[in-house]
């Protein structure tokens, strides 16, 4: 694989994947379908242009739910990306499966609205009830 400027993987190592450019958006996610596709509180996500974004692995696999399809390592379990129907020129990985996951700092909060009310995250960032990337109209869940 090149020398891309942004690169990660999985625990296994089978899959691994770099991004060229620089991220669309870095933010935390508190939605109820992150939290069970992570099996975290909450999970935060590093977005690139789909064309930028490069993924080997025979182990891949993907999961889908309704608009949005996740992927994993089949191996080792862990969760690599999403996809959504609603934004198909935008690939959004796992902060924690980037090789260097201190370079991407968060920058907001989406669906707050379903935080968990334990979670205290006093960062001062933005924070959105919803989705913080706009999908067309009327598709927002
Ligand atoms: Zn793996
Ligand atoms: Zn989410």
């Amino acid at each position: 694989m090149t020398e891309a400027k942004h690169q990660g993987g999985c625990r296994c190592g089978a899959v691994r994947f770099e991004a060229a450019g620089e991220p669309l958006s870095v933010g935390y996610c508190h939605c109820n379908d992150c939290r069970r596709a992570s099996g975290a509180p909450v999970s935060a996500f590093v977005g690139f242009d789909a064309g930028v974004v490069r993924i080997t692995g025979d182990t891949l696999r993907s999961y889908e739910n309704g608009d949005v399809a996740r992927s994993f390592c089949s191996v080792c379990g862990s969760p690599i990306a999403y996809v959504d129907q609603r934004l198909p020129d935008s690939v959004w990985f796992m902060l924690g499966v980037m090789d260097i996951p201190a370079n991407y700092k968060p920058t907001r909060h989406s669906y707050v609205r379903e935080q968990l009310p334990y979670v205290h995250m006093p960062d001062g960032l933005e924070r959105f009830p919803r989705t913080s990337v706009p999908r067309p109209e009327g598709t927002d869940r």
